[in-house]
């Protein structure tokens, strides 16, 4: 089966479009969290989302905070602002279907889905070797998936000296996967690796593959509506830098 593998949209509709389109046809879709905050369409990305055929997904921080599972001061100023008036955007069913999906991980074949880490999954980021380490013990599958640092990144741990890497996914090559491995398909909306193409995965679950793609977007269309909703400048810069 062919997965589409996305994280962190962040209420960027013009992202989630593009990536959309440019995955094709996909068997499934696993989303692993933040569908909110920072950007301008909390509605239209999740009326999109919620219409995905096959659709697996997870809370991110963010949306943990919306649903009132978590306090606003939790979060830095200008998050905390998008988060205030996502609040008071976000329409009923909407909320009601971010309070339907789960907080902790989850399964899917060979594959364990977080939006941090298995061990911490609304909070840890993995950053590092260091960290990727610690969180291999955390999870029984084979793989994986994790986002929320924004940064399209591959984890290789070797079994038989028990050393982590981290490995560089070459963009749109497909790469087979050897257990284990816990890997980040980077951020739809806010990617923060100063590549400020929207990011995400293509998994094939049959061969175990996985492949990094990144795909222009509309930027200057996003900033202008951040900045028509009054949300923080800061959130409209960092877009086009890619921070
Ligand atoms: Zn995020």
């Amino acid at each position: 089966m062919r997965i589409l593998v996305i994280s962190d949209i962040h209420a960027n509709y013009t992202a989630l479009e593009a990536v959309l389109n440019d995955a094709g046809t996909v068997d499934e879709t696993w989303c692993l969290g933040d569908l909110v905050g920072y950007g301008p369409d909390p509605n239209a990305v999740m009326e999109q989302v919620r219409e995905l055929a096959h659709l697996t997904c997870v809370l991110g921080n963010h949306d943990v905070a919306i649903i009132g599972k978590m306090p606003l001061e939790a979060f830095n100023g200008d998050a905390r602002r998008s988060l205030v008036w996502t609040e008071k955007v976000l329409t009923a069913d909407n909320m009601d279907f971010m309070r339907s999906l789960p907080q902790n991980t989850k399964v899917r074949g060979h594959v364990t889905l977080a939006h941090g880490s298995p061990r911490d999954p609304v909070w840890e980021y993995v950053l590092n070797t260091l960290s990727a380490r610690l969180n291999f013990e955390h999870f029984d599958t084979p793989f994986c998936f994790v986002g929320h640092s924004h940064i399209q990144s591959m984890f290789q741990l070797n079994v038989k000296n028990d050393r982590v890497t981290m490995e560089v996914a070459r963009e749109r090559e497909a790469t087979e996967l050897t257990p284990r491995a816990i890997l980040n398909p980077g951020s739809v909306g806010q990617p923060r690796d100063r590549d400020p193409r929207a990011a995400y995965a293509i998994y094939d679950s049959q061969a175990d593959t996985w492949e990094a793609r990144r795909v222009a977007y509309d930027i200057a269309e996003v900033q202008q509506r951040i900045r028509e909703a009054g949300l923080p400048e800061k959130h409209a810069v960092r877009l086009a830098e890619g921070w």
